[in-house]
């Protein structure tokens, strides 16, 4: 049997390094082969992106070849996939391959574009190069307004409200916080999606006078005025203008019928299958899953366990068990020492751990330990 699996992100290769483990003997015999292919030759740590913005480290330490961090019993392909036929089972990129299984890990992509005026006038640092072009303006600040404004869907509910504390805490250090208006803007009526992280960043908040404007669904920024509107017309005039944009699906998936309007895949939340399609698994951020579920790294992750456990099993001619729970973890920064973290699953609640500087040891060991989690290790 050949698995297809198309991304190489921490999806993709969290489930290809799990199959190179399981499958090992089999793969050698040459009994079934993994193949994954992948648009890019670097592997990003993507949380680097807000570190490498706030000139925590650059963005090298983020950074591996995708090569290096593949189980060398998985064939690696560095191609853009142009086409998935789902019905004769054909993935179309430097050449076509027939799969028996595919796994779609495309991942999601901010919109920079997603309104007038913002390609124009924002930064972000939810991409490499727009983390790299921030990092320059805020190392050069000498104060006025900075509005952080928020539309969604957006990945990570965590990196939105670390941003403003974590500016907030680096101008304070840096005597800059006086000459500096910090402003947040949301959709909803308060900070976050998830309400436990808004009562967890509120305070702090409130405590450091970042202004929040809530309910505020950006439409277009005035290039000339500096001026960001939104769809209720309240107008927030601003000197640097951060942008965390509404996220998309990869061009490949917003090209199949089967796919949304934002271009994400229906998929079966615990299954985790392309509806409809026994033989195709769909996980992280190209799925169409909303809240509860998150679209985040850890959830990648753990859904790459649940997928490769039933694809080894299904090899071997055995049922598919394992099912997504719902978990998820994700650290959270309120300052550059110290942190906290939220967990949950189907069976247990949101909580939020005690912040402090303990929690922030762990945090910093994380980034380190990522590139294990990445190979299926952790
Ligand atoms: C600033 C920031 C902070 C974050 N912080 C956290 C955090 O603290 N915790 C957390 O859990 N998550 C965090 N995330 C989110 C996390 O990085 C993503 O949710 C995660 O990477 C999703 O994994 P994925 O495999 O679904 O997609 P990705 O990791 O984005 O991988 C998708 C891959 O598919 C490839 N691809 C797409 N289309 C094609 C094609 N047509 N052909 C071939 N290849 C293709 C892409 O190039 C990419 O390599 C953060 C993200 C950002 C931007």
């Amino acid at each position: 049997m050949h698995v297809v699996i198309i991304g190489g992100g921490t999806g993709g290769l969290g489930v290809a390094n799990r199959l190179g483990r399981l499958l090992y003997h089999e793969l050698k015999r040459g009994e079934h082969a993994v193949t994954l292919i992948t648009d890019r030759e670097l592997h990003d740590y993507q949380p680097g992106y807000m570190f490498s913005a706030l000139n925590t480290h650059p963005m090298q330490h983020y950074t591996r070849k995708t090569l290096s961090l593949l189980h060398y019993a998985v064939d690696f392909v560095l191609a853009e996939v142009q086409e998935i036929d789902l019905e004769s089972k054909k993935v179309t990129a430097d050449t076509v391959y027939d799969y028996d299984l595919l796994v779609i890990a495309t991942g999601s992509i901010p919109d920079i574009e997603s309104m007038p005026g913002l390609k124009d006038t924002a930064f972000t640092f939810y991409t490499k190069e727009g983390a790299e072009k921030l990092r320059s303006v805020l190392a050069h600040w000498k104060g006025g307004r900075v509005v952080v404004t928020i539309d969604l869907p957006h990945k990570c509910p965590a990196a939105p409200l670390e941003f403003p504390l974590l500016l907030d805490h680096q101008l304070r250090a840096r005597g800059m916080r006086p000459l500096t208006d910090i402003v947040y803007t949301y959709p909803l009526d308060r900070l976050n999606v998830l309400e436990s992280l808004d009562a967890w960043a509120k305070p702090e908040f409130e405590r450091r006078s970042i202004r929040f404007e809530a309910s505020f669904i950006p439409e277009r920024v005035d290039v000339d005025r500096r001026v960001l509107i939104g769809i209720d017309k309240r107008s927030i005039p601003f000197d640097l203008l951060v942008v965390v944009p509404r996220h998309r699906g990869s061009k490949l998936i917003r090209k199949m019928k089967v796919a949304d309007d934002l271009g994400f895949l229906p998929t079966d939340p615990a299954k985790l299958k392309l509806q409809g399609y026994d033989d195709v698994y769909v996980l992280g951020d190209a799925t169409n899953l909303s809240f509860p579920y998150l679209k985040t790294g850890a959830t990648a992750h753990f859904q790459s366990e649940v997928i490769a456990k039933n694809i080894a099993d299904r090899l071997r001619g055995l049922p598919e068990t394992a099912m997504y729970d719902g978990k998820f973890i994700c650290f959270l920064d309120d300052t550059e020492k110290s942190s906290s973290f939220i967990y949950y699953d189907h069976d247990h609640p949101p909580r939020v751990a005690t912040t402090g500087g303990l929690m922030h040891l762990f945090r910093e060991a994380y980034h380190e330990l990522y590139w294990l989690t990445v190979r299926g290790l952790l």
